[in-house]
């Protein structure tokens, strides 16, 4: 996943606990094997070579997700979008290589997540014209911890924290008290702007930091607004909280490409989610629910309902 996966676990029994651990890494590892845009031999590769020529079969849990994906682009008006790739893969952040305008101007007609032709009862995808490529990088970090949470939990742990990347999901408590999850200053990788309290709750943070380069004072960074192939300009980052982490990554990415006024209006309008966004001059704004807990009050904890 290019990320770095995290998990504690507490389990009176330590091998049951260390078992557990691995096996939560390896089904990190196969679902990265299965969604990795960058490997070849993965299921998501092979859409992106043949769906514009014919209808693909697709794992179940592939087909899932890009359903789960189409129904955030229709909640968003087309603000998540994994067809974002169509433009998104002439980047190369490490490289610092962006596309051109006319690149741009002849990929973009390729970003359309009505492009994508799902067909349940066959279990394929077909992209209705060529030029178009998807990638999952916006929510399958979500998925993959809302999957190793569910193993976890199968295997009896009641305590334990999975992180992938920005995305994170407790399960319980820490010891009879809220987990804590910190959100990070976009502007310094080692300052915290927050600490957030969680029992039975996910967690997601984008930022504009993750994965970027500068050019002529310009931050060409890994979030793509659809309608114009860049990068998403107003917000420095966005923590979503909610139920899972599927969700939360999901939403976070999409909030961010929405923008502060339209991203909190729709975060405010859908019960169980929260969040925090830092606009472009580094100020933070809290949605509805958190405003009334008070700055610096960690002891009611967010999202605490039954696994
Ligand atoms: P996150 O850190 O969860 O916000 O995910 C960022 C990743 O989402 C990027 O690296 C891309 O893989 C993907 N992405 C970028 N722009 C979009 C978009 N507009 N809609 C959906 N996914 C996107
Ligand atoms: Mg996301």
């Amino acid at each position: 996943m290019g990320t770095a996966i995290r998990v504690e676990v507490w389990d009176a029994d330590a091998d049951a606990g260390r078992a557990a651990i691995t096996a939560v890494m390896d089904e990190m590892r196969r679902i990265d094997e299965l969604m990795s845009p960058y490997k070849p031999a993965s299921e998501l590769s092979r859409i992106n070579r043949e769906a514009g020529k014919q209808a693909v079969k697709i794992s179940s849990e592939q087909f899932d997700l890009i359903v789960r994906s189409l129904e955030l682009s229709k909640l968003t008006h087309g603000a998540f979008d994994i067809t974002f790739s169509s433009v998104g893969y002439l980047y190369d952040y490490r490289k610092r290589q962006e596309p051109t305008d006319a690149q741009i101007a002849g990929a973009l007609p390729g970003i359309n997540y009505r492009h994508l032709i799902l067909d349940r009862r066959a279990g394929t995808i077909r992209f209705a014209r060529q030029g178009v490529r998807i990638d999952l990088g916006g929510i399958a970090k979500g998925h993959a911890v809302d999957r190793g949470i569910e193993i976890l939990k199968k295997r009896g742990v009641k305590e334990a924290i999975v992180t992938a990347g920005g995305d994170s999901r407790v399960l319980g408590d820490r010891r009879g008290r809220p987990w804590q999850v910190g959100v990070r200053d976009p502007r310094d990788s080692k300052g915290m702007v927050a600490v957030i309290p969680l029992i039975n709750a996910a967690i997601s943070t984008s930022g504009d930091y993750e994965r970027y380069f500068e050019r002529n004072g310009r931050r060409v960074h890994h979030i793509i607004n659809p309608k114009t192939g860049k990068s998403s300009t107003g917000v420095r980052s966005v923590t979503i909280i909610g139920p899972d982490a599927t969700t939360t990554d999901g939403m976070s990415t999409s909030v961010f490409v929405m923008g502060v006024a339209e991203g909190m209006k729709l975060v405010d309008s859908m019960s169980g989610i929260d969040a925090i966004i830092i606009d472009d001059l580094g100020k933070m704004r809290f949605s509805k629910n958190l405003q009334q807990i008070t700055p610096g009050d960690a002891r009611k904890p967010v999202g605490a309902s039954k696994p």
